[in-house]
């Protein structure tokens, strides 16, 4: 065969290599284009598909036009997304698998801010207050819910009765046994346990659901027990530590609130023993001087913990 005619085939591909290549492309267009169905319905989120676009640059998200993906998004037209675009800094001829690593970065913050705060807020917002009996949980916890009104403090069940001066739903929901079986049979409870080896303590799930939803900051204070629960059903939760400022404090408080029978104290101080031995087991730990001090210090952690939070899930990396 002459060189002039080798060459040629070379450069033209054979008919049969076009009519795959333009059903390919008919393909990769319908591709595309439910991936924009997908965004506009919402079953699919902006983020999600822009991780996906990074990680394969050639595939129907990567190769997704930004203007094409922005104006699937909810309430974006043509003109808010020239807008997004300068502001961002992003060519409109770009392909979202074809952004350069700052473009994403701006482009993903952009993305959480407007779509994924509630999602943020449901990561982040759950705080678990622990520590030994007569440490003083229960007074710090009550001084938050009467000075942090921002903060939901969980009302838990429990089969105890009531102590003088409890109020129904308002300290615990006081309820017998058999309830507190039919709430555990019904998954009613986000943890439980038996405490001090006497009564069944376990927290409501569906409030703190429907708070985190909101995005707001919720407070549980629960047991060791309970404690290990939830950081295995909600890994992002903060476990904050709740020490006296010594164990003769601790065994002062416990005598001196004489709520309890002597061999009831002796009971809560052996738990109160394997509880203190824990403390590494927590994110942080605050010591239980003053009740003021220290609700101060737990509600400032749920707070930096938030602010923190909020920021890695709008850094590039997730
Ligand atoms: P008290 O009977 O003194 O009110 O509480 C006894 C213990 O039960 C405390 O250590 C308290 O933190 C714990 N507790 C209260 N509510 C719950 C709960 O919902 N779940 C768990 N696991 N422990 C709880």
């Amino acid at each position: 065969m002459p060189d002039t005619a080798l060459r040629s085939q070379r450069i033209r591909p054979p008919e049969v290599d076009r009519v795959a290549a333009s059903r390919a492309a008919v393909a990769a267009r319908r591709a595309r284009a439910s991936v924009k169905t997908e965004i506009a319905a919402g079953t699919r989120s902006p983020v999600e598909v822009l991780d996906t676009a990074s990680r394969n640059p050639s595939g129907p998200e990567g190769t997704l036009r930004i203007t094409d993906f922005l104006m699937s998004l909810k309430a974006i037209g043509a003109t808010k997304t020239a807008d997004i675009l300068s502001r961002l800094e992003i060519a409109p001829v770009k392909r979202l698998g074809g952004l350069g690593k700052h473009q994403r970065a701006r482009l993903r913050e952009f993305l959480i801010e407007r779509f994924e705060q509630p999602t943020t807020h449901h990561r982040t917002r759950l705080t678990v207050l622990a520590g030994p009996t007569a440490v003083g949980k229960g007074t710090v916890a009550r001084h938050i819910r009467e000075n942090y009104p921002d903060v939901l403090l969980s009302v838990s069940a429990t089969t105890r009765t009531p102590r003088p001066g409890e109020v129904e739903g308002v300290d615990y929901y006081f309820v017998d046994d058999a309830e507190f079986d039919r709430m555990i049979a019904e998954h009613e409870l986000l943890e439980w346990a038996k405490v001090h080896n006497s009564h069944r303590y376990g927290t409501p799930r569906a409030p703190i659901e429907d708070a985190l939803e909101q995005g707001r900051s919720v407070l549980l204070e629960i047991d060791l027990q309970g404690a290990r629960q939830v950081r295995a059903a909600m890994p992002d939760a903060v476990l904050v530590f709740l020490a006296p400022p010594s164990w003769d404090e601790l065994v002062r408080r416990l005598i001196g609130r004489g709520t309890e029978s002597q061999e009831e104290q002796r009971r809560r101080l052996a738990t109160a023993k394997v509880e203190l031995a824990s403390q590494d087991e927590f994110d942080a730990r605050v010591v239980n001087s003053t009740v003021a001090d220290a609700a101060r210090e737990v509600v400032d952690l749920m707070e930096v913990r938030a602010r923190r939070s909020r920021r890695a899930a709008t850094s590039s990396g997730r």
